[in-house]
């Protein structure tokens, strides 16, 4: 594969973005290599500067859950777009992107658009702290929430990825307000709430974890998470800015059978935009601005060509049977990837969670907790993905980041992949 002109762009980029790009995990820095420039993207391809076609396993990162470029999607931005970019000031499509929201997932009564998953975690934190009188927050080793600094405490995705799972840059004074644990361990959940459980305002958490590769919760785990912030008066919020729309419609919450007092979204309702937004109970977004006294705010909150792109993708999901289809074809691509290396030769297994995958070089049979994770062979997941990406495959560009399935995935992708992935383990094998 000839990379002539993304080089030459990654060069340029280099000495004007920090480590080339806008995002750190984009720079390829853990796997090794350069990043590809993508030219164009169109159902699960991407097409690079120099005309290099791949099949795409991130999905812009979760949000292009139906395939790249929808027309659906495409047609209702250029729609939007006829009529303006931003108003500043309220339109009918807010109105019918939280009456969707609140219909696909009942536990958000009310929620308040905003840009981006990470603005929606700090304002759902504030909501907490604010709602309860309460500091200290608790989140889980591995789970990433965005980049607010009440976050990036033993943090997941490209902090994991980077080695700098807790920033500088984080006053400490807020960092000694947040409190981790281990993933999918139950006695140090009841430990915590035991000692400290009357301080806590809220505890959030990645129901099913995508930024330390994809670990499954436990039989029972959120069920217990939930007793104990209830037991302790603390408010339980759910991160579903990766899981929701994906895990199934009513994200990990219809899934698994518990009902957070938070959510929070992203990827998904943006359609591709830049989009993110919180729910919950009415009594408690009753206290946002200006309902309420906590304050939140958003020149571009509502936005009304990335209401329209979100409307849109919500709709494709919301067909009979979309989430089923996706999780067969997670099935087929994940059983196939166990088979290939197996016969290979190599240690590897796979976690699955409706659309969404995790890929581990290891030879334990199942993996559930960020310790596993962490322990697994990067560097054969280096040679993987470097062997994938030259057969025309891309995944994730990190062994901490969860893999995504998309309606464009047909059996006819599914199988090129496969036969990629044949070859690439051989290679992985060779060492
Ligand atoms: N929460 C989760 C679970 C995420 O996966 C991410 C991003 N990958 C975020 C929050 C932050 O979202 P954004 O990058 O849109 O700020």
């Amino acid at each position: 594969m000839n990379h002539d002109r993304s080089h030459a762009l990654f060069e340029r980029a280099r000495t004007l973005l920090p480590g080339g790009v806008n995002s750190p995990v984009r720079a390829f820095k853990s796997v090794g290599g350069e990043p590809f420039f993508v030219d164009r993207a169109d159902g699960p391809w991407l097409y690079d500067v120099d005309g290099n076609r791949y099949i795409d396993y991130v999905g812009s990162w979760g949000p292009m859950i139906a395939g790249h470029n929808h027309p659906r999607v495409r047609e209702a931005v250029q729609e939007a777009i006829g009529q303006g970019l931003s108003f500043g000031a309220p339109c009918a499509a807010e109105v019918t992107m939280a009456e969707t929201i609140t219909r696909l997932v009942p536990s958000c009564e009310m929620v308040r658009m905003v840009n981006s998953g990470t603005e929606a975690t700090l304002s759902a934190i504030r909501l907490a702290r604010g709602a309860t009188g309460r500091m200290k927050i608790v989140k889980f080793e591995g789970c990433y929430h965005g980049h607010g600094d009440s976050f990036l405490v033993k943090a997941g995705s490209g902090a994991l990825t980077l080695g700098v799972p807790t920033s500088p840059g984080v006053p400490k004074a807020l960092a000694d307000l947040t409190i981790t644990l281990p993933y999918n361990d139950f006695d140090a959940a009841s430990a915590l709430f035991d000692e400290v459980g009357g301080e806590i305002a809220g505890l959030i958490i990645e129901p099913v974890v995508g930024n330390a590769n994809c670990l499954p919760p436990r039989e029972g785990y959120l069920q217990h998470l939930r007793a104990l912030c209830t037991r302790h008066g603390a408010l339980l919020i759910f991160d579903e800015v990766m899981t929701g729309f994906r895990v199934a419609l009513g994200g990990a919450q219809a899934r698994y059978g518990v009902i957070p007092d938070l959510t929070t979204f992203g990827k998904i309702i943006g359609g591709g935009m830049p989009v993110g937004a919180y729910g919950g109970r009415r009594a408690l977004m009753e206290r946002i601005a200006p309902a309420g006294p906590i304050y939140q705010a958003g020149t571009l909150s509502g936005n009304p060509v990335a209401m329209a792109a979100g409307l849109a993708m919500l709709d494709l999901v919301s067909a009979p049977g979309f989430h089923d289809r996706l999780e067969a074809a997670t099935h087929a691509l994940c059983d196939g990837l166990e088979a290939a290396a197996q016969d290979a030769g190599v240690a590897f297994t796979t976690t699955r969670v409706g659309a969404m995958f995790g890929l581990f070089f290891t030879d334990a049979p199942q993996v559930d907790t960020y310790a596993q994770a962490v322990a697994c062979d990067t560097a054969a997941f280096n040679r993987f993905f470097h062997a994938m990406l030259a057969r025309g495959v891309y995944l994730a560009p990190s062994a901490f980041e969860a893999g995504f399935m998309s309606g464009a995935h047909d059996g006819a992708v599914i199988d090129a992949t496969l036969a990629a992935a044949r070859e690439a383990f051989v290679a992985v094998a060779a060492g």
